[in-house]
């Protein structure tokens, strides 16, 4: 077991404050520092799926989370034209039969408040406005400073680093290398059902079309709709990788689509655009006192909505080694269980790109097809795929 008392987490992010609380429920001092001078998240929908679920019920945070949550019924992907069905699988169901755990939608902002609150009440330090630009190990190497942009500076026997895609943690241990642009944009919004003329299946709904997608779903108990529009692009100009997008613009791109798909865009009165980006996988996740968690070191394609569950997963893991193991034992072992697994998703993601964009003409319908024939005929190949991600038991 290492002697691990004061932990610092770069980052507070959902993968920041689930470590930050898995660490603070063990007793450990802990300390995280937020570049922004406000908590917060985005202004957008997340789903939480088993494997994800699991990790939050286990750091104590069901019954806070269960009033702002909506239970999806099904798992769809359909025609973004004719609205056929190319998969329709039940969800509420399924997740709590095979899995014993349900698959939820939730705010990210009710997720990432109810995340902070428990921190604060388990006894954890929020640094806000506190920007992480360096860390040196001590020269005794039994502690690591961590240097802040203000010039204060923190002692810690651990530093994590869940500071993002552009994490700062990363550059100092490997380098500075930009993140690479992976030719798709995502614009992002919430309408408040009122606003909706029509009703919108209660699905965790993906509309697949050539070169884009559209995924739609509830919030809060069905308050609201999310959206998440994906479209392929060959170059993205701005500096910054979110920004205010063009309403009229995101509509025009999906004009002709099924009327569910129009009639939603149709409400939206604001949206964000994201690039959505990647890296290489890295060389190595940790190296003496310091660690990475999250984005910061295996980014994802959002088309298995698996990204934030990653980091959920990841914060159990860590901190699971961290008590079993002495501190390099255990950054050996973390890697080890995590990288295979967030590896799979990486793939799982990319390769749901093309099916949803119908890469390959006439051949990628012909996948959709596939994929409805299975569904029918072979459920028990397309369960085995989502047992893979959504049972997911660690093995530490
Ligand atoms: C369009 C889209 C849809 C998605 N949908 C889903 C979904 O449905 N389900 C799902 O599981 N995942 C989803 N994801 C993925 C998910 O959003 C990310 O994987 C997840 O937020 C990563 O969490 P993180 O804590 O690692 O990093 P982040 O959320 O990026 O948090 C990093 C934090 O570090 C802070 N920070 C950065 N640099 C510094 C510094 N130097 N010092 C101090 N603080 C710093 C930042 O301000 C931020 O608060 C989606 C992603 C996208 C783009």
């Amino acid at each position: 077991m290492s002697h691990i008392n004061r932990v610092v987490i770069a980052g507070a992010g959902i993968g920041g404050l689930c470590s930050a609380l898995a660490f603070a429920q063990q007793g450990k001092q802990v300390v995280v520092c937020e570049q922004a001078w406000q908590l917060g998240e985005v202004g957008a929908g997340l789903q939480i799926s088993p494997n994800a679920f699991k990790v939050l019920r286990e750091l104590g945070l069901e019954s806070a989370l269960q009033p702002f949550a909506f239970v999806p019924q099904n798992a769809a992907i359909r025609d973004y034209k004719t609205g056929e069905y190319y998969l329709k699988s039940p969800l509420a169901a399924q997740a709590e039969a095979r899995y014993k755990a349900p698959y939820w939608h939730l705010h990210r902002a009710d997720l990432h408040q109810v995340l902070a609150q428990a921190c604060s009440k388990a006894g954890v330090d929020i640094w806000l406005g506190a920007v992480v630009s360096g860390y040196r190990e001590e020269a005794s190497s039994e502690s690591i400073r961590v240097f802040l942009e203000d010039g204060r500076t923190y002692l810690a026997d651990l530093l994590v680093g869940a500071d993002g895609i552009r994490s700062h943690v990363r550059e100092q241990m490997l380098g500075a290398e930009q993140p690479t642009f992976m030719g798709q944009v995502a614009w992002r919004g919430v309408i408040p059902v009122a606003d909706l003329p029509i009703t919108i299946q209660p699905d965790a709904c993906v509309w697949a079309g050539p070169d884009r997608h559209l995924v739609s779903y509830y919030l809060r108990g069905g308050e609201y709709v999310n959206f998440v529009a994906v479209e392929e692009r060959q170059d993205w100009r701005s500096e910054s990788w979110r920004e205010e997008g063009d309403v009229t613009e995101l509509q025009a791109a999906f004009s002709g689509w099924h009327p569910e798909v129009t009639e939603l865009l149709g409400a939206a009165k604001q949206t964000f655009l994201w690039a959505l980006n990647g890296r290489d996988a890295l060389p190595t996740w940790h190296q003496g006192r310091v660690v990475l968690l999250g984005d910061a070191c295996h980014p994802m394609l959002p088309f298995m909505a698996q990204g934030a569950a990653m980091a959920i997963e990841d914060a159990q893991v860590l901190a699971r080694c961290v008590a079993t193991y002495d501190l390099q034992t255990a950054l050996v072992k973390y890697e080890q269980v995590r990288k295979p697994r967030t590896t799979q998703i990486q793939n799982l993601s990319k390769a749901n790109a093309g099916l949803y964009h119908m890469h390959g003409g006439v051949f990628g319908k012909a996948k959709l097809q596939a994929l409805k024939a299975a569904s029918r005929f072979a459920p028990k190949v397309i369960q085995s795929k989502l047992d893979s991600v959504y049972g997911y038991e660690s093995p530490v």
